[in-house]
């Protein structure tokens, strides 16, 4: 079984240390391969990004690891980009680094009305605050934007990987703003699952839901609903310290075998192929 992680931050954005710690610690694990997700620049302020300049150095840094542990772990250079309609042009050039895959991700839903973006996956407060400035208290509406977001994103064919689908639940506890059960959170669920399965893209399933009290991302009625359409699936961390890699590995990797899931995806020598589970 190939135990790998395709979803890693390090120093270079809002990780913990370098990127030759997560290296050492996949070594140390037996985790093969480690791939890099550093935050993408992003044409705005944030607390979460790498900036425009760091990135030639992210690449040398990452190509520099490949070549010293080329003999013992294949480690791949990713970015994790954000989907903000109207910032591809600043974007394009992403996607010509050479890079071994992208991972795709909507953290920001629209804007207030300064035109400040608003992040779904940051604290409560400015949940809460995005919930009533942007959608006028309409959760239901904030929740299906974000989901069409997702498939604007899937759309553009562009990512290797679709990164934490269900995280606008993570300031969602205990069904606070919304149910997970009500027929229209599962319209706009299975209608995303329809645009991945249609699109070349993988989806990841997180771990790094369970280190917040979320749970896994995607859910497990979601999870089913992926084995029942036939999503593809890769198993990632979303890593921002060596001690995540491959943390909640083991008892997800059961539970998608206790779903029925038979394989998953991982990044091999031939590029992405199914691998038993
Ligand atoms: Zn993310
Ligand atoms: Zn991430």
């Amino acid at each position: 079984m190939i135990r790998g992680n395709y979803h890693t931050h390090c120093s270079f954005c809002d990780g913990a240390l370098e990127p030759e710690a997560f290296v050492a610690e996949a070594l140390r694990q037996g985790m093969d391969p480690l791939g890099f997700s550093s935050h993408a620049p992003l044409p705005f302020p944030n607390t979460f990004t790498m900036k425009m300049e760091q990135v030639p150095d992210y690449l040398r840094i990452l190509r520099e690891l490949r070549e010293r542990y080329r003999d013992s772990i294949r480690v791949l250079a990713g970015l994790e980009i954000d989907f903000v309609p109207g910032i591809e042009e600043y974007q394009e050039g992403f996607y010509s680094l050479g890079l071994d895959f992208t991972i795709g991700s909507v953290h920001y839903v629209d804007a207030d009305e300064q035109g400040t973006p608003w992040p779904v996956d940051a604290e409560p407060e400015l949940f809460d605050r995005g919930i009533v400035e942007v959608f006028r208290g309409n959760v239901r509406a904030a929740v299906e934007r974000y989901y069409q977001l997702v498939r604007e994103m899937v759309g553009t064919n562009r990512h290797t990987l679709v990164g934490h689908l269900d995280v606008i639940k993570k300031n969602n506890p205990n069904g606070r703003y919304f149910s997970e059960d009500e027929p229209w959170y599962r319209d706009a669920v299975e209608e995303t699952l329809e645009a991945i399965v249609r699109s070349p893209a993988i989806l990841e399933v997180s771990t790094g839901g369970i280190r917040k009290n979320v749970g896994i991302y995607p859910g497990v009625p979601i999870l089913k609903r992926c084995r029942e359409r036939g999503v593809r699936i890769t198993l990632c961390s979303d890593a921002h310290h060596p001690d995540h890699l491959s943390a909640g590995y083991p008892g997800v990797e059961q539970l998608l075998r206790d779903l029925g899931f038979k394989e998953i995806f991982n990044h091999t020598g031939n590029g992405w192929e199914p691998c038993p589970l």
